[in-house]
């Protein structure tokens, strides 16, 4: 059982429950349920938080996104950090097919963590259509995030 899903530039790789084929879901298209390449069958909303591992995909992510984002700014030497992950993939599930969680780990991606003015963690910031619709910091319970982030 895997506790993150992985992205590219173009899009979420998201397993088929069915046949265990890696579908990619557009970012442009998450806001609507995809059909597996391979066995056909309805794809759920992704449910997990998304890993974000180069500054072009958390770029894409944040424009082309028709669902608001939620990012956890995080890095392993960051205690709070660690006690909020479980809680940030509980969100995840609580807030699948209304809002995409994803995580950038701030020491492998210094660039983003500049752009975005990243000072303490666990920072959280909410995108909407394309920019900062809100942000937070420090350790709270799945269900404070997302009150937080106006995902009921
Ligand atoms: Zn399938």
């Amino acid at each position: 059982m895997t506790s993150s899903l992985t992205a590219d530039s173009r899009g979420i790789i998201l397993p088929c429950p069915a046949c265990e084929s890696a579908n990619r879901i557009a970012y442009a298209r998450l806001g609507q349920k995809g059909r597996c390449g391979t066995c056909k069958g309805e794809l759920p909303f992704p449910a997990l938080p998304v890993d974000i591992t180069a500054e072009e995909d958390f770029t894409n992510l944040i424009a082309q996104s028709p669902l608001p984002v939620i990012v956890d700014f995080w890095a392993t030497w960051c205690g709070p950090c660690q006690m909020m992950a479980p809680e940030f993939t509980k969100a995840a599930g609580m807030a699948s097919g209304r809002a995409i969680l994803a995580k950038v780990n701030t020491e492998k991606l210094p660039g983003i963590s500049n752009t975005q003015r990243i000072q303490g963690i666990p920072a959280f910031i909410r995108y909407t259509g394309g920019s900062e619709a809100a942000r937070t910091t420090g350790f709270q319970p799945a269900e404070r995030l997302l009150t937080w982030a106006e995902v009921e």
